[in-house]
């Protein structure tokens, strides 16, 4: 079942919605006791991997609610800018949905395996010489001149369908985390997912909220430095945003629920992206290792209060954003690669140190 069937008494729709699903949701939440002990004892790390989606980033939450809705109101077609997971989702969806996606990307800057996947759905995609936030304005303007559903997360319908995500979190613990760390980019995901907690306590399912815990890299991280970047650089391609669509909404998630937005660096990125996959074994994308990074930088600069009562354990949950396979290169790039030798079994056995 896919998030909307699954939460439709919390979510914008009627009977009448015609529901174009994956199955989407539905994603673990995976113990993770080597970060946990980074953090302290009494705590433990829960990460949200939102990698096992459809089309592997949790966009797919979002793209069911808005693609649903753009059916619904009567788009021919949907369009979007993207740095990559949100393209990939909207053309699946708009494939299932038998109507037209167009994206616009910043030329050169979208990892390849996203790429692929907005090009093998059927999307028309634009590269343009510029940046995302460029790639957004010009989008926005043809949604509003033409008959096409704008996809992006300023789509009001996207934070109602992400917002599912608190959801499976508190079914799956019995209860909210004590902190929720998590990327941001254009801000849409902190927005949803606090937007998510807080209809679970409305609605009695949970008697708290967690503190949100969101980072930025440090050469993209206007919300922290106050101040729109004009040219942002990281490799952690998903959160390459000068300029966040919902900074507002972000700043409210962080002052409303008495937590922080803070930057990690690229090399804390690729040490945290490197530690989920060697020490933990789960492959993610380098922008989802930012929340991972940013608990590690947390815990070290001693914020994380510590635990005295052993029965008083403090939960943080990580969301894992997207898949490592969306950007193989980066894996490659940040390695050795394989030694060569001769098709001999004692040749590989010295190799391998067996
Ligand atoms: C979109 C995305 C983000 C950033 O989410 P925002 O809602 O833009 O803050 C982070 N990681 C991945 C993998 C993404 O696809």
């Amino acid at each position: 079942m896919g998030v909307i069937d699954r939460y439709r008494d919390y979510l914008p729709v009627t009977g009448k919605t015609p529901v174009i699903s994956l199955e989407e949701g539905g994603t673990p939440l995976v113990r993770a006791d080597l970060i946990a002990e980074r953090i302290g004892p009494g705590y433990a790390v829960w990460l949200k991997y939102e990698g096992l989606n459809p089309t592997a980033s949790f966009k797919d939450r979002g793209m069911t609610m808005a693609v649903s809705k753009a059916l619904e109101e009567g788009s021919r077609a949907v369009a979007c800018a993207s740095t990559g997971n949100t393209s990939a989702s909207a053309a699946a969806f708009a494939a299932r949905a038998k109507i037209k996606c167009v994206v616009v990307i910043p030329e050169g800057a979208i990892a390849l395996g996203k790429l692929a996947q907005a090009l093998i759905h059927g999307a028309t995609v634009i590269a343009i010489r510029g940046n995302f936030d460029q790639a957004l304005d010009i989008v926005r303007e043809i949604c509003e001149k033409y008959p096409i559903a704008l996809v992006n997360s300023i789509n009001p319908y996207r934070i109602e369908g992400q917002k599912t995500a608190s959801f499976e979190v508190c079914d799956s613990l019995g209860h909210a985390p004590d902190y929720h760390a998590l990327p941001v980019g254009n801000a849409g995901n902190i927005t949803a997912y606090w937007k998510g907690y807080k209809e679970y306590k409305e609605r009695g399912k949970v008697d708290r909220l967690p503190v949100m815990l969101g980072f930025q890299a440090a050469g993209a991280a206007p919300i922290v430095e106050k101040r729109v970047i004009e040219d942002p650089r990281t490799l952690a391609t998903a959160i390459k945003i000068g300029n966040p669509a919902s900074w507002k909404q972000a700043e409210a998630a962080r002052d409303e629920s008495g937590g922080l937005i803070d930057k990690v660096t690229d090399e804390e990125i690729i040490e945290a992206y490197r530690l989920l996959a060697a020490g933990v074994g789960i492959f993610v994308e380098p922008a989802s290792a930012a929340g991972i990074a940013g608990i590690l930088k947390k815990a070290k600069q001693g914020y994380f209060p510590a635990v005295t009562s052993p029965s008083e354990r403090k939960d943080i949950v990580c969301v894992l954003t997207g898949h490592g396979l969306k950007d193989p290169d980066m894996a490659i790039k940040c390695l050795e690669t394989p030694v060569v030798v001769d098709a001999k079994i004692e040749e590989v056995i010295r190799e391998a140190g067996i």
